[in-house]
């Protein structure tokens, strides 16, 4: 995807702070943290959102899944962490590139 920011982000052609990669994803710091962590899991493939998603998807979700406590540990996290995943604009989404939300480091408010 030629106009996707987490496309560019991954091909290395717009900057990001990234603290970890394999074959799968790429994660990297928020540039407008909610929080004093704020990491975002973002697959290598271009998939819109969990709309998108389908049984092929399965063992990448499930990578993305597994690697959350992995990148929390990492991060020092260890009072808990919360996960988010906007999808479509009343979702909240503004980049529809899939990607999990990592946010912790301190008490987070309730919904
Ligand atoms: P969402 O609302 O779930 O689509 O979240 C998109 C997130 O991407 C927001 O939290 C933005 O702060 C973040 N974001 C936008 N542009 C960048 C960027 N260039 N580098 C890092 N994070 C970004
Ligand atoms: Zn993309």
């Amino acid at each position: 995807m030629t106009d996707c920011l987490f496309c560019k982000i991954i091909e290395g052609k717009l900057p990001s702070d990234q603290v970890y990669q394999d074959d799968q994803v790429v994660v990297f710091k928020d540039i407008n943290p909610c929080a004093s962590t704020h990491l975002l899991v973002v697959p290598r493939l271009h998939i819109e959102s969990l709309n998108d998603m389908n049984e092929s998807h399965h063992e990448l979700l499930s990578h993305m899944m597994l690697l959350l406590p992995k990148l929390a540990k990492d991060q020092g996290l260890a009072g808990g962490f919360r996960t988010v995943v906007n999808t479509g604009k009343e979702g909240g989404q503004i980049v529809f590139h899939l990607h999990i939300h990592l946010l912790g480091g301190k008490q987070l408010p309730g919904f």
